[in-house]
């Protein structure tokens, strides 16, 4: 443990909440060094949508170690990477009528929001990008202008600009009708707003506190963007990947936003990947004007096209999703009526779920509890007052009724000190 203290940078958080030191994993379970096993409701954040080390990813994966296929190769054309194109096209683009080109823009999220603002404001030649409240985009400077959260920006260490925040769906809890605020300003010309270029959302905040937007709203926005000729990003970092049913969170909502930004479960082993995917007629970039050496991670690639082979050749996993979903929520509703006095909300879609507390104190506590009988979960939201949910998509109905057991215990343990 002493390395740790001693040596790693006091950035550190997530091992703060679980002072263990993890050795193995399997599925929905994470072990320690002394062999405690601890149930994953994390999930590595949304990157671990297929479990961990899953058998069929890790089998594909061991295979082509085996064989010295080609680890690492900027964007040189690979075998690896060609299967991944054509099973991305086959098994997803193609059945839902998107039409997009791929962008590798780097192995993170962030790099996949960087070249989605880079390309919108080449593309329309306006600097000016209209972020949401409480987004969560990434921590490079670019994400970090269109992210709410005033710890995560306050590090950026320069001006956050070209960017403005309009109030998320619920935002004034229905008090006004969808866009009113956003779209008088569009259309005023005394308004002060810059003609954005883009707008980024996410259609279910997950760092700010689990706010799903309703499918009504994200149609809305855009129509707005149609209107306005404002190009759509939608960021699905950490809701794609099949996480609230759908392989895209925006499905249901019945759009087809101009650029998307995907990462985390895409690689479908925790392994980095990204994408950014563009509507054709976007891509205007000239060659290596976007680079990195980390855009061809060819092991990455492999997992990511047995994940879509494996899991999304039917509507399984989708439907499996949303029923797992609906019980955590049926399961959340009974907490929330059983302790009414603490006025707790229960959030979210599919298996991306929370429950809002009233302040990050008693949520982070419900953790620590629930750290102690062998869950791991984390919050979020602007004071981390939302207990978050998001365990793997491939978990069994025993884990999960174990963990929503600890779940119901942590909270009572908390609520009745
Ligand atoms: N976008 C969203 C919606 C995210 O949730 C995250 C990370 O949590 C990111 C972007 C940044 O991804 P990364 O941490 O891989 O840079």
């Amino acid at each position: 443990m002493e390395i740790f203290s001693k040596l790693e940078s006091e950035v550190r958080s997530y091992s703060r909440g679980w002072p263990v030191v993890f050795d193995r994993a399997q599925g929905s379970m994470l072990y320690d060094e002394n062999g405690k096993g601890y149930l994953d409701f994390f999930a590595g954040a949304g990157a671990l949508n297929y479990g961990h080390n899953n058998p069929a990813l890790k089998q594909a994966l061991i295979d082509y170690i085996a064989r010295d296929g080609v680890t690492h190769a900027l964007d040189m054309f690979t075998v690896a990477k060609r299967d991944f194109l054509e099973t991305l096209q086959e098994k997803i683009l193609g059945p839902r009528e998107l039409d997009y080109k791929v962008v590798f823009p780097g192995p993170g999220g962030a790099n996949a929001v960087e070249a989605a603002l880079k390309l919108a404001r080449k593309v329309t030649g306006k600097e000016s990008v209209i972020n949401f409240t409480n987004a969560f985009h990434g921590m490079t400077l670019g994400a970090l202008s269109v992210t709410g959260n005033s710890m995560k920006r306050g590090g950026a260490g320069v001006p956050l600009v070209h960017a403005t925040p309009m109030p998320y769906d619920k935002y004034f809890d229905g008090a006004y009708p969808d866009f009113l605020y956003f779209e008088r300003l569009l259309e005023d010309s005394g308004s002060g707003l810059n003609e954005p270029a883009a707008v980024i959302v996410e259609a279910l905040q997950g760092e700010g506190g689990i706010n799903a937007a309703r499918l009504e709203w994200l149609k809305g926005l855009s129509d707005l963007c149609e209107r306005h000729n404002i190009l759509l990003i939608l960021d699905d970092v950490q809701m794609g990947c099949g996480r609230t049913g759908p392989f895209f969170s925006f499905e249901d909502a019945g759009i087809k936003p101009d650029i998307v930004c995907l990462s985390k479960s895409i690689g479908g082993y925790g392994l980095p990947l990204a994408l950014t995917l563009i509507k054709p007629e976007l891509d205007v970039w000239e060659p290596g004007e976007h680079n990195g050496t980390f855009r061809g991670i060819n092991p990455a690639f492999v997992t990511a096209t047995e994940a879509l082979r494996v899991y999304w050749s039917d509507d399984k996993l989708e439907q499996s999703t949303r029923a797992k979903g609906e019980r955590i929520g049926s399961v959340f509703d009974e907490i929330v009526q059983a302790h009414p006095e603490a006025n707790l909300v229960a959030k979210g879609r599919g298996l991306a779920r929370g429950i809002e507390f009233a302040s990050g104190e008693l949520a982070g506590s419900v953790c620590a509890e629930a750290f102690d009988r062998g869950l791991l979960m984390e919050t979020s939201g602007p004071d981390g007052e939302v207990m978050k949910l998001l365990p793997a998509l491939t978990i069994n109905d025993a884990e999960l009724e174990q963990g929503l057991e600890i779940i119901g215990e942590s909270v009572r343990a908390v609520l009745t000190k």
